[in-house]
């Protein structure tokens, strides 16, 4: 890998730390070339800190080492962007970022469409929302709709037609999400249970 250390008069270039698996970034940091090779010989993430001036292995007093699991440069050599898998907080303030967000997971689209559900769940007008209407229904005629979709879905998957088989899969997705949430669950919890199974 052929990084422009100097670039820079320092020799530093900014490291983006994101983690591994949620890809929410983490913090960011410095690394002039003997920490950018500490990190890849170590697999601790290590920089040079300018309030220090000095090598700093994040993680060295709290033991919330950053172990590397890739890193990447960006189109004109003078940006880092470190993968990695968080042992703790990465910030020194005990938050897992450096902005104060919590390091979970995020389903994109469907996290929103989730956070839509739940509104309609909350404080919807029924007469006007389908999605409440389903909530005022309860929770048997949730997991049927769940259940008719999913037969919807097994025909179109067993004829030929990949457009009626999408359509239905969105229905089945949409409703699930639904059912999800009228039994107190998110897609998360999902998450952790099939992470839980992953050897
Ligand atoms: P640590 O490297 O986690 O043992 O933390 C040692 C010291 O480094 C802390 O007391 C802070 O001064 C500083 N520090 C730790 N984490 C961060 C961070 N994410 N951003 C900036 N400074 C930090
Ligand atoms: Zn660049
Ligand atoms: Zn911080
Ligand atoms: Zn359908």
């Amino acid at each position: 890998m052929k990084i422009d250390f100097n670039k820079n008069e320092d020799g530093l270039v900014p490291a983006i730390i994101q983690d591994a698996v949620t890809k929410n970034v983490l913090m960011l940091g410095y690394m002039n070339q003997e920490a950018f090779d500490i990190t890849r010989e170590t697999k601790k993430v290590t920089f040079f800190s300018r309030t220090k001036n000095r090598l700093w292995t994040k993680g060295e007093e709290s033991g919330n080492f950053l172990i590397l699991v890739d890193i990447k440069n960006d189109c004109d050599n003078d940006t880092l962007l470190v993968s990695v898998k968080p042992e703790g907080p990465t910030c020194h303030t005990g938050t897992d970022t450096c902005w104060s967000q919590e390091n979970t997971s995020n389903f994109g689209f469907l996290s929103q469409l989730e956070q839509v559900i739940e509104q309609r769940r909350t404080a919807s007008d029924s007469s006007k929302s389908y999605v409440a209407s389903l909530f005022e229904k309860g929770i048997n005629k949730i997991a049927q709709k769940v259940g008719e979709e999913a037969v919807e879905t097994v025909i179109e998957a067993m004829d030929s037609n990949d457009e009626l088989f999408l359509y239905e899969s969105a229905d089945l997705l949409f409703h699930y999400l639904i059912l999800l949430q009228a039994k107190g669950f998110t897609l998360k919890d999902i998450e952790a249970e099939l992470v839980k199974r992953h050897k």
